[in-house]
């Protein structure tokens, strides 16, 4: 049984003003999916401006990770507020060094390493994209269907989750090449192992076809696909990955924008793989909801991007700085062992849901990035589409935020210091959503 907190019928008439004046004077583009306006959050729990209550399942989109508006986070972007808002990248401070320092401390490489600071996830993989370029003087790329790296042209160029991202836009950065990531649920290659097949398409075709392996500067892959459906790929995949841009010469950039800062369990989702990439992109919840991004490489490499060649006004803005610093110690400290926990406290219980509700086809992710990918039966495993995106309305109108990814996955991403008492009563509502929208299609 579910019991809404909710004091109005949704929209509630405050949001539907906020909609209606929106909708004059903001730039429809962005999409989305459900008319929630907020008013405040706390911690896994937020409430719209007619005071309706809802659990929180996406923080933002992964972002805000210590949960909204955590005190120790609000503390120090109010203490730094005090001293001074901004200098801009042309000068030092001590937070933005203090940052530099952590990152290199959990990099998921042994090597020291430097970090460029950024506002967002896109300019990370732009700043990553260059100095690969330029420090390589190799022109090409490789990156994955089902990726999704950002929309500016650079990384749009990777982004292939959904063509409505470069419709109408091409052309973006060119020199990127796709290439299949392994499908473990819908497997494109014959053999058991999808990610030694992806590995020897690689090796055998591309590069044996149209693409040199010695023009190729970075590989560009996210280590647990985002955008693309919350896919794991198999054990193989990436150290295979690691191989194959050893004996090439070729940088391996891992994108944990969604992944990264202990949303997984571990700090990088690529350290559940045991492969040591040669750049990290991070943002997202770095910053707790703070824009704040970074490209944190080898040392070795950063010393040799020109001087002078890349910048920003904003990137390591103090504010930005300080709530990452706050951010990660509280990350580093108990957060992500709590994603760990809860994670596996979630899994356990969607899988048991999985049991209820056929629609569910596959449970899948690792921590707390979980994907419910929702088919129209088992066998075809035909994408229920429909039902996926009548599902995040129904959640919405039963006090629960998720959002979609992939063609037709549930992603579950709250914040990582979620607790068993608001994660039971997500998955209870969850579950009468699953119900609800069944009901209402015949199913
Ligand atoms: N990379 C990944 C894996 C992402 O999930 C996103 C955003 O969803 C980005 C890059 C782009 O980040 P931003 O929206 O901050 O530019």
């Amino acid at each position: 049984m579910i019991t809404k907190q909710f004091k109005t019928a949704l929209p509630g008439p405050k949001a539907k003003i906020l909609l209606d004046r929106d909708a004059q004077v903001i730039a429809p583009v962005s999409a989305r999916v459900y008319p929630f306006v907020m008013k405040k959050g706390r911690g896994a729990e937020v409430w719209d401006v007619d005071g309706n209550r809802f659990i929180d399942f996406v923080a933002g989109i992964a972002v805000a990770a210590t949960g909204h508006s955590h005190p120790q986070v609000v503390e120090a972007i109010k203490a730094t507020a005090d001293k001074f808002l901004h200098i801009s990248g042309d000068f030092y401070h001590e937070a933005q060094v203090e940052l530099g320092e952590r990152l290199s401390r959990l990099a998921p490489f042994s090597e020291p390493a430097m970090s460029f600071l950024t506002n967002s996830g896109t300019e990370a993989i732009e700043g990553a994209l260059k100095m690969a370029r330029a420090v390589t003087g190799r022109p090409r790329f490789i990156g994955f269907y089902g990726g999704f790296h950002g929309r500016s042209m650079g990384s749009l160029a990777f982004t292939a989750s959904k063509n409505a991202q470069q419709r109408g836009v091409f052309p973006t950065m060119p020199g990127v090449t796709h290439v299949p990531y392994p499908n473990t649920y819908r497997p494109l290659f014959a053999g058991e192992d999808q990610g030694l097949a992806v590995l020897d398409y690689m090796e055998n075709v591309v590069f044996q076809s149209n693409v040199p392996p010695d023009e190729v500067a970075a590989i560009l892959v996210e280590p647990i696909q985002g955008e693309g459906g919350y896919l794991v790929p198999p054990p193989s995949f990436l150290p295979g990955l690691r191989e194959l841009c050893d004996r090439h010469g070729i940088l391996l950039i891992v994108d944990e924008i969604q992944s990264g800062i202990g949303r997984t369990g571990k700090m990088f989702a690529v350290e559940h793989f045991g492969v040591q990439p040669d750049v990290v992109c991070v943002a997202k919840g770095l910053g707790s909801g703070m824009p704040i991004g970074s490209v944190t490489a080898r040392k070795s490499l950063m010393e040799k991007w020109p001087y002078n060649a890349h910048g920003s006004t904003y990137g390591g803005n103090p504010i930005c700085c300080a709530a990452a610093l706050a951010t990660l110690d509280l990350v580093e400290s108990t957060y992500m062992e709590n994603a760990r926990q809860m994670g596996d406290y979630l899994s356990e219980n969607l899988r048991a849901l999985q049991e209820k509700h056929p629609v569910i086809g596959d449970v899948r992710g690792k921590g707390l990035m979980i994907g419910l990918e929702l088919v129209e039966d088992r066998i075809s495993k035909k994408p229920a589409k429909t039902f996926a995106s009548k599902m995040t309305q129904q959640a919405y109108q039963n006090g629960l935020l998720l959002l979609p990814c992939g063609q037709s996955t549930v992603r579950l991403a709250p914040p990582l210091m979620i607790d068993p008492a608001i994660a039971e009563e997500g998955l209870v509502i969850l579950d009468q959503s699953f119900s609800d929208v069944a009901a209402m299609m015949g199913i």
